[in-house]
């Protein structure tokens, strides 16, 4: 089958989960036993959000082929269970590099390189480039941004053109209809006004999903209909929903799938297989039992900047049939004065990944806190190199021990940097990015865990446990239990003497899905619930 492209773009206002209303369409597709990819375009200028603080844009998501990505391919991989790459995902920045690296090699030898065609043929490149490259039936790619930015102007203007060469095409825009609190109405006008932006565009709309916080009635989507051209079964609903993997389901409820597949003049009779995902909603939402973990980081102000380890949570409880409440510490309001009242009723620690100085000490001291009082502890990338800087200080007794990245000048550089990393230069792109292969030792928790001696998982960081003091960590009690074998890197550490307690270097959180919740996080969900079992 010939692939179909289905672009999803936004209206109104920003945040209204475009990605999650993708994702969930695929997920509705693929139940349906189509082939389905998502794809995220970025209007920025950034060449990929690696170098971005988390503050603006939330977590950066990491795929198998090291892309550093927007935080949507992570519900694309959680919702559809396909691994992404660096293909869905592209930027307003890597499109003008592409094309100006092209102009300086000369290959648009005598003309003038514009925005159109030069831009916006690059931009139907990379859509097609991934429908056809995966054989799939149906591209979802998503425009980000809002209609009427100038930054999306390009890519509008792409999804226009592709649209007239190719019927095998659909857009979906996802507009806000407020709601007026004064005068108890829904409001339709922005979504009126947000069609005509993108019809200014020249960019037709085939259906129109309104984000809401109440339901729509029939006179307002034949409304909505008259006033945007479009079907009034093309008008649908998505109201708040109490977790975003209801949103599906949801969808499923309102026809989504049903509308776009008779839009394009496909077979629409059969239903969608859901039994997998609606036994997921119901173990999500009639758990037997709850744990709180206290997520241990810098950037807690901003629920993003965790996206996929708070999911992942999600999955490890589902597959406990616990409720995970995650508490959200921020890391440079803990010290050893107050460790025990913020940490002391929580029944598991995660430390965070992150980068730089700021709020290290508070992580330090959580990691004490938990290595001392038995508390389930699960370090992740920075998270592991504290908690390897921890035991450094306070069971090694050096006092000064540290990573390179905070101080260059410690006598115990117990965190150095990657021999790879020290002749880079540039930041963009050039960590240790992706997956790699990791061997396990048969006598670890990890093993026992994972189940198998061979596992792969994806890496984002330039620094590295310092294999200089390997054995003086060991004969203290904390053991290297996971390697890159190839590199001799240390992947995992583990203190077998405490109940549970691993260190990763590399970021688990970005494997976790629906239907294959990762396998460290249920079981570090399972050691909370067996601790509180403990204090009782
Ligand atoms: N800053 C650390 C490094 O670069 C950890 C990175 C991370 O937590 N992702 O090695």
């Amino acid at each position: 089958m010939d692939t179909r492209y289905i672009f999803i773009t936004g209206g109104v206002a920003s945040s209204l989960g475009k990605g999650i209303i993708a994702a969930s369409l695929a997920n509705l597709l693929q139940a349906r036993g189509y082939k389905v990819a998502n794809q995220k375009l970025d209007p920025y200028i950034n060449v990929d959000p690696g170098t971005l603080n988390p503050y603006e844009h939330g977590e950066c998501y990491v795929t198998e082929d090291g892309a550093e990505t927007d935080l949507d391919l992570g519900h694309y991989e959680r919702f559809t269970n396909i691994p992404t790459s660096q293909r869905n995902n592209v930027t307003t920045g890597r499109i003008y590099m592409n094309v100006i690296n092209n102009e300086r090699q000369g290959k648009y030898l005598g003309s003038t390189v514009q925005v159109i065609p030069h831009i916006t043929d690059e931009i139907q490149t990379r859509i097609k480039a991934l429908g056809e490259t995966g054989n799939y039936d149906f591209v979802l790619t998503e425009i980000g941004g809002t209609v009427g930015d100038i930054e999306s102007f390009p890519f509008i203007e792409a999804v226009r053109q592709l649209r007239w060469h190719s019927k095998n095409s659909l857009v979906i825009h996802l507009t806000l209809v407020p709601y007026l609190h004064a005068t108890g109405e829904l409001k339709t006008k922005p979504t009126q006004h947000s069609v005509k932006t993108l019809l200014e565009q020249g960019v037709q709309p085939d259906i129109i999903v309104c984000r809401t916080e109440h339901d729509i009635s029939d006179n307002l989507r034949k409304k909505i209909a008259l006033f945007c051209n479009v079907d009034p079964t093309s008008v649908l609903q998505s109201i708040d929903a109490d977790t975003i993997y209801d949103v599906p389901l949801l969808m499923y409820k309102e026809g989504l799938d049903r509308e776009v597949l008779r839009k394009l003049n496909m077979p629409y009779d059969n239903e969608p297989d859901l039994t997998y995902w609606k036994e997921f909603i119901h173990k999500l939402k009639f758990p037997k039992s709850n744990v709180t973990i206290g997520l241990v980081g810098k950037y807690v102000e901003l629920n993003d900047s965790y996206k996929s380890i708070i999911e992942s949570f999600t999955h490890g409880g589902v597959a406990n049939e616990c409720k995970v409440k995650i508490e959200l510490l921020h890391s440079e309001y803990i010290s050893d004065d107050n460790a025990k009242e913020k940490l002391g009723h929580l029944d598991g620690i995660l430390v965070a990944p992150g980068f730089g100085g700021r709020g290290i000490d508070g992580k330090i001291v959580a990691i004490k806190y938990a290595r001392e009082n038995n508390v389930p502890f699960l370090g992740i990338c920075l998270g592991m190199q504290c908690a390897v800087i921890e035991y450094a200080r306070d069971v090694l007794g050096w006092k000064d021990a540290h990573s390179v990245e905070m101080n260059p000048n410690t006598t115990h550089p117990v965190i150095d940097m990657m021999e790879e990393q020290k002749k880079i230069s540039g930041m963009g792109g050039t960590m240790r990015l992706g997956a790699y292969p990791c061997k396990l030792q048969k006598d670890s928790l990890v093993y026992s865990i994972y189940q198998k001696e061979e596992i792969s998982e994806r890496h984002r960081h330039r620094y590295e446990f310092n294999n200089k003091y390997l054995e003086d960590f060991e004969k203290a009690g904390m053991k290297a239990v996971g390697f890159n074998t190839k590199q001799n890197l240390v992947e995992i550490v583990e203190v077998p003497s405490h109940r549970w307690f691993v260190g990763v270097q590399f970021h688990p959180e970005y494997k976790s899905t629906v239907k294959q919740y990762h396998p460290l996080f249920a079981a570090f969900v399972k050691a909370a619930m067996d601790y509180k079992e403990s204090k009782k």
